[in-house]
């Protein structure tokens, strides 16, 4: 497949190193909050990513995602939470793992956390193979990358070198551009924060060299095939990344670089600090599932710009519904009668379907290719053309798309699923006769229209209280 590469800027041939494996970096969440539908923009683009390459193109995967469970943000929340670092962090982290199974990531074959001990361990080496290669000093206890001993410093994001200020120094985690320095590997303990010591003074890392050390530890010699995340990432992450792993092995990093654009709200990227964001919970509240937040999220091109609103989104849950109504349509086919040229039909949406993913993952036009067939087919089966026969091949296609798409079988689990988690209704008909007992009947009122708001209906019976769904 062709995939866009930020490093060269050009489209590029791909294929893993090896011919077989992928071995692939995405950069995880920072764990400091409930990761917002922005974050997962990237997160379910490079999902349909790993598909592609998997499922499509046939290549194994070896990827790593992780969380980010030590940087300024998660100390701050910690801090102001008063809680341990990895306490809090915890919270989120299995906020993500539910976020992201609802909305039908494939797992990963690694989720490290940064503060385990092995990825400390490992930053604290890739630290001193910079020092034993003149990359580094040390200034108050903290250690910090001299962006002048790499003279090939900026090649990703193509920071104008004469911006850069000689012996300035920035200890924070982001900065912009205008302030490329000299960054921080380490940070000498300050009172209140976590600290470790794995030969590098007491401290703690700094954000970029997580991913340099996870990544290496994990995936092997570099240069590893994809190392990939949102576009905001290129400058500074990224650029360090590549300073720190090309300074600590003398041997490139990254063969491809992969940057997914930013989803927005009225032009702003969705971020945290504008208060813009939602969460798939917010979402839910009104409505929403997972599978038409997935489908919204990977239906426009991941290099493109995506604009959030509520009309996009029940447009998504429209197009979502097209879908799992025609292939409910298919049950009604009868007739064992066989037509050649539906299977042609099928053939020629499967090439559109895999040109498009060729095209570096032109999701847009995959999912006009589906499209398509599916007003094929419709007026097919209105004219009497489709046979039962027909109809295997049709569900084996849309088989084979949804293992990239991930959409169809992640609503049909929903459907499937009650909307309301059967351990809650359980609790709230408890409730309700706690209420009844006490004779609040207003109470035990709510709670039945309520459920019933949310498509459950209760039934008294002798036997007790039964529900099913509406
Ligand atoms: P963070 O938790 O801030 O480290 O971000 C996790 C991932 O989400 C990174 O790859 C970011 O680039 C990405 N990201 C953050 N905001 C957005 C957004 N509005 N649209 C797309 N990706 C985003
Ligand atoms: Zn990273």
């Amino acid at each position: 497949m062709r995939l866009y590469n930020t490093l060269t800027r050009r489209e590029e041939e791909f294929a893993p190193a090896d011919g077989k494996t992928v071995r692939m970096y995405t950069c995880g969440l920072t764990v400091y909050a409930r990761g917002h539908i922005g974050n997962f923009r990237t997160f379910v683009c490079l999902d349909v990513l790993r598909r592609a390459l998997r499922h499509e193109f046939g290549w194994q995967m070896r990827e790593v995602m992780n969380f980010t469970d030590v940087d300024d943000r998660t100390i701050v929340g910690a801090q102001n939470a008063q809680m341990p670092l990895r306490e809090y962090t915890d919270q989120f982290i299995g906020a993500f793992r539910e976020d992201a199974r609802a909305l039908g990531m494939e797992p990963v074959e690694e989720n490290p956390r940064a503060t385990d001990e092995a990825n400390l361990r490992a930053m604290a080496d890739m630290i001193k193979a910079l020092g034993a290669h003149g990359h580094t000093y040390t200034s108050d206890g903290s250690i910090y990358f001299k962006i002048s001993t790499l003279p090939e410093y900026g090649a990703l994001s193509r920071i104008d070198q004469a911006g850069m200020m000689a012996g300035a120094r920035v200890d924070a985690d982001n900065y912009t551009k205008e302030d490329a320095r000299d960054f921080v590997l380490w940070k000498a303990t300050k009172p209140g924060e976590p600290t470790w010591d794995y030969g590098t003074g007491p401290g703690r890392p700094g954000w970029h060299i997580e991913c340099s050390a996870m990544a290496l530890r994990l995936l092997g010699e570099p240069p590893i095939d994809i190392h990939a995340g949102g576009i905001d990432l290129i400058f500074p992450h990224h650029e360090n990344e590549i300073a720190q792993s090309v300074g600590a092995t003398g041997k490139p990093f990254v063969r491809f670089w992969v940057h997914v654009e930013h989803l927005l709200v009225d032009d702003q990227k969705m971020s945290k600090s504008l208060g813009n964001t939602y969460t798939l919970p917010d979402l839910a509240t009104r409505g929403y599932r997972p599978s038409a937040v997935r489908y919204l999220l990977m239906s426009g091109h991941y290099r493109k710009q995506l604009n959030f609103t509520f009309t996009s989104l029940q447009q998504a849950e429209e197009s979502l519904r097209r879908l799992t109504d025609f292939l409910a349509r298919l049950d009604a086919v009868t007739g064992d009668e066989g037509h050649p040229e539906i299977e042609e039909r099928i053939g020629q949406a499967g090439h559109a379907f895999r040109e498009a993913l060729a095209d570096d993952l032109n999701t847009a036009a995959a999912l006009a290719a589906v499209f398509d067939l599916v007003r094929a087919l419709n007026s097919a089966i209105d004219a009497g053309a489709v046979g039962t026969p027909d109809v295997s091949c049709i569900r084996h296609f849309f088989e084979r798309v949804d293992q990239v798409l991930g959409v169809i079988g992640l609503r049909q689990a929903e459907e499937q699923a009650p909307p309301v988690p059967a351990e809650e209704i359980e609790r709230l008909i408890e409730d309700r006769h706690a209420a009844r007992r006490r004779r609040d009947f207003a109470a035990a009122d709510r709670i039945r229209q309520d459920l019933a708001s949310r498509g459950i209906l209760l039934e008294d019976t002798a036997g007790g209280t039964r529900w099913k769904r509406k």
